[in-house]
């Protein structure tokens, strides 16, 4: 795991002065490292009976429609607003460097669905919170959510419920 994680490369100051960006584009480029990335994110689920998982734009889509293909699962985005053609349920959050939201189209989840979040980065937890908070709306059964880095000085985790479970591959 640490070999894989040799690949994520640190960005200063970007995209604000101050923020140290974790870039997973050089692993994502590595055939061996992409797939052990993903069949790691995917493992703690494998008997989870996972019906889909929730990938969140952008670097989560990546991630998440492989993880899904691994797990026989299928997939479903979470964009940012504006992005999904049809109607949608929105949810704000705070980010490490500014405000946001997420989208969800309606109808994506009903009750007694099984959804895995997957994002790269977990930093303040806002994003994953406002995942869990669009997924539960619709009535889903949340498994967990994965991530591959966690950003531990952040406490992202603390914003998610107490009853989800969370896996990250690598802590900063
Ligand atoms: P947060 O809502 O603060 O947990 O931010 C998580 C989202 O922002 C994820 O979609 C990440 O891709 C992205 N993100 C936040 N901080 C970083 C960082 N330092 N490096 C890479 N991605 C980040």
């Amino acid at each position: 795991m640490s070999d894989l994680f040799a690949l994520v490369r640190d960005v200063p100051d970007f995209p604000r002065p101050g923020i140290l960006f974790k870039d997973l584009t050089p692993l994502f480029r590595d055939p061996g490292a992409f797939r052990a990335l993903v069949v790691a994110l995917a493992e703690p689920y494998r008997d989870a009976r996972v019906d889909a998982v929730l990938g969140v734009e952008a670097r989560g889509f990546i991630l998440g429609a492989a993880v899904a293909l691994h797990l026989g699962a299928g997939f479903v985005p979470a964009r940012k607003p504006g992005k999904l053609p049809a109607k949608c349920d929105r949810e704000g959050y705070s980010l490490e460097y500014g405000t946001d939201a997420l989208e969800l189209h309606l109808g994506s989840f009903g009750p007694g669905d099984r959804v895995l979040i997957i994002d790269d980065v977990i930093a303040t937890g806002g994003t994953a919170r406002a995942a869990v908070t669009l997924a539960r709306r619709q009535h889903a059964d949340l498994v967990g959510a994965a991530f591959a880095v966690e950003l531990d000085f952040l406490r992202g985790r603390d914003l998610l419920p107490p009853d989800l479970a969370v896996t990250s591959l690598l802590h900063v």
